[in-house]
């Protein structure tokens, strides 16, 4: 097949982003770890089982935030 053909209309590019090609390089999709299903990335519960996607980066903040208090804690009562 010849792509160079004038005939097939301009403005069409028979190599632009196709569905798969979407799915490659859009990164907002993740796999439901308990369906094994598609679903968006930003989603906090699978619409197709239920599930509640826990996997966000929140936790290791919140181990710092405890650690600090901690911290704080220890230097206030050292310092009373
Ligand atoms: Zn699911």
């Amino acid at each position: 097949m010849n792509w160079d053909d004038p005939d097939i209309g301009e403005g069409l590019d028979p190599e632009g982003p196709s569905a798969e090609d979407l799915d490659r390089f859009g990164d907002e999709f993740k796999t439901c770890p308990a369906c094994k299903k598609r679903i968006y990335d930003q989603v906090e519960i699978c619409p197709h089982c239920g599930q509640a996607q826990t996997d966000q980066p929140h936790g290791a903040g919140l181990w710092i935030i405890a650690a600090a208090i901690l911290v704080i804690l220890g230097l206030l009562s050292w310092i009373v």
